[in-house]
């Protein structure tokens, strides 16, 4: 565990939090490695009569808590090894929840803005026809990542259906509404965070009226910046792929996300809301006392971890903190919400869909938010709890909870499993 990759990096918080517990070494032999990886490339019809092919994942991490959960991410830089790590946090993640799951996750490295729709959805289908065999709704749940979303969700659920002659809407996640998806998955990331802030919130240092900072500006990041807003605190910076705009006062959040909608760049929209264009490197270390980093990994490292003024992180994204800027950042008293609990509301309400497929009873949005809230508070507090009798920083009271639960499931597997 002592190389520098992304999941070398990863298991160093493993390592961490079995120190603190009486764990035997079996437990972290099983949790070291990914259980099974699948690669293959994906072979689709362009509209122009082409072929192109493209490299597809699909990792099951640990199933031992159960069938392994985790989305489906299509982006260029996506790699095997980012695939294994993003399923190793699930792992964690639906330990800290205690949701009947292991972790799993896919991807397929593409660009899918370079795509048409009917391109798309062949990708989306190919996908499905490839890791039939390894998906299921007993086995493992695809739900949408990066640059994924219910409409894709669709066309998956749609040819597992074809495949198997049956349908199976607990297959996948994330789905539209009327194929059986879930009210509340929309916001469900960015819902579960705001949740675990605001019952934090005294404990945090943070007045009602915070100012907050989000980096990314997608599907987490607009969902967001609205609950926020819509619960008097102000939204003072936001970014996207394309740069930064900050108004110390306050930006029109509706404004922004109707703008996004509409294919603009938050930057084009920085004269309408009389806010500055900024780098997007310099809204990490804007006056706020909220930073939300909801992009992607690896944005907070050693080289800028110093330079945050917030007092709290709250990490939407997935390892958008390295290890060398957890000490930094714990050096200099900035609390890190981290990932495996602060987005979780995700794959929690992905949970919700699930289990509404099963039963096929459909439970009313207000269900959805108020089991919701149950679970981000009661696992919030549990781990809020253990990082003040330890003395520990969040991330590793985090784990700490996580393996706790997941060391109980492989001992009680047995031994010779
Ligand atoms: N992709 C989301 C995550 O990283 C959701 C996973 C799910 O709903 O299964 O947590």
């Amino acid at each position: 565990m002592s190389g520098d990759s992304l999941l070398d990096r990863a298991l160093v918080r493993l390592e961490e939090a079995a120190g603190h517990l009486q764990i035997d070494q079996d437990v972290i032999e099983k949790l070291k490695y990914p259980r099974e990886t699948t690669k293959t490339r994906l072979l689709i019809r362009m509209d122009d009569g082409s072929r192109k092919s493209f490299q597809a994942w699909r990792c099951r991490y640990d199933d031992t808590r159960g069938p392994t959960k985790g989305g489906i991410r299509f982006h260029p830089h996506s790699t095997m090894e980012e695939v294994e790590t993003l399923a190793f946090w699930m792992t964690f993640k639906c330990a800290v929840m205690n949701l009947p799951y292991g972790g799993g996750k896919g991807a397929v490295q593409v660009d899918p803005h370079s795509l048409s729709k009917s391109e798309l959805e062949r990708l989306s289908r190919a996908y499905v026809q490839a890791f039939a065999s390894t998906i299921g709704p007993d086995r493992d749940i695809p739900a949408p990542d990066v640059y994924t979303n219910a409409m894709i969700m669709g066309w998956m659920a749609d040819e597992y259906s074809q495949i198997t002659g049956q349908v199976s809407p607990a297959v996948i996640t994330g789905k539209p509404i009327s194929l059986g998806g879930s009210l509340g998955r929309n916001d469900a990331t960015a819902r579960g965070g705001f949740y675990l802030v605001r019952n934090l919130a005294s404990e945090l240092g943070l007045d009602r009226d915070h100012t907050v900072a989000i980096q990314g500006f997608g599907n987490a990041g607009q969902y967001y910046a609205r609950l926020a807003a819509s619960d008097r605190n102000t939204v003072i910076a936001v970014s996207d792929s394309a740069g930064a705009i900050y108004r110390p006062g306050g930006l029109d959040v509706e404004a922004l996300i109707a703008g996004k909608s509409s294919g603009r760049r938050l930057i084009d929209m920085a004269a309408d809301q009389g806010a500055h264009a900024i780098d997007a490197e310099e809204l990490l270390s804007v006056e706020a006392d909220l930073l939300v980093p909801a992009a992607l990994e690896d944005m907070i490292t050693a080289d800028n971890a110093a330079r945050i003024k917030a007092k709290v992180i709250l990490e939407l994204a997935n390892g958008p903190v390295t290890p060398g800027a957890d000490k930094i950042l714990n050096d200099h008293g900035v609390v890190v919400l981290p990932d495996i609990l602060a987005n979780a509301g995700g794959v929690t309400v992905s949970y919700f869909e699930w289990v509404q497929n099963r039963q096929g009873f459909y439970w009313d949005l207000e269900e959805i938010h108020s089991r919701l809230l149950k679970i981000v508070e009661r696992e919030g507090r549990a781990v809020w709890s253990i990082a003040k009798e330890r003395g520990v920083s969040v991330r590793s009271a985090a784990y700490i909870h996580a393996l706790d639960r997941l060391a109980t499931a492989i001992e009680a597997h047995g031994t010779q499993s």
